[in-house]
């Protein structure tokens, strides 16, 4: 089971969707959890926050122990310092643990961002699945710092899918 859970209250039709898809691309369960309260001490509004502090502090969601939760924020996640230079961050996740975290945009933008958005939670979520990145630029696991972002889709490829689906089922 996937869970969704929120930090800020966002529009239903877009978690809705958001669950739909992430359904249809797991072939698992997936159900909203709500809005949960932000677990660090509230500086700045408008500051980065430390994703990793936040993916491992966020509440824990009631369920089965093998359900995994992506959690929804609105607040900007700190880069990443890479070899090559500062990585923008907008997802992060566990691998093969339990949880992955998004950094979505303002609500208005949510909309005309949905496709990349939804790409981002699966490549996420995938990681919790055990899934490495993927060199299919079609594919929801090709690594989002190389991303051409218009011409990608928000699913896996036939190769990934078929992984997360003998990852899911193990
Ligand atoms: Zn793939």
């Amino acid at each position: 089971m996937i869970r969704i859970a929120h930090f800020e209250e966002y529009e239903p039709k877009f978690l809705r969707a958001l669950q739909r898809h992430l359904y249809t691309s797991f072939g698992l369960g997936c159900e909203q959890a709500g809005c949960v309260p932000w677990p660090l001490e509230n500086r700045e509004p408008n500051s980065p926050v430390d994703g990793l502090l936040l993916l491992n502090t966020a509440p824990k969601i009631d369920g089965l122990p093998s359900d995994r939760t992506l959690y929804l924020t609105q607040r900007k996640l700190q880069t990443r310092k890479l070899l090559t230079g500062e990585l923008h961050t907008s997802g992060l996740s566990q691998y093969k643990g339990m949880r992955a975290l998004l950094s979505l945009p303002p609500h208005e933008e949510l909309e005309r961002l949905q496709k990349q958005i939804f790409r981002l939670a699966i490549a996420e979520l995938g990681h919790n699945f055990g899934l490495h990145h993927c060199l299919d630029p079609r594919c929801a696991m090709y690594p989002p710092w190389t991303l051409p972002q218009a011409s990608t889709e928000a699913s896996f490829c036939n190769f990934c899918r078929a992984l997360s689906e003998r990852y899911i089922r193990r």
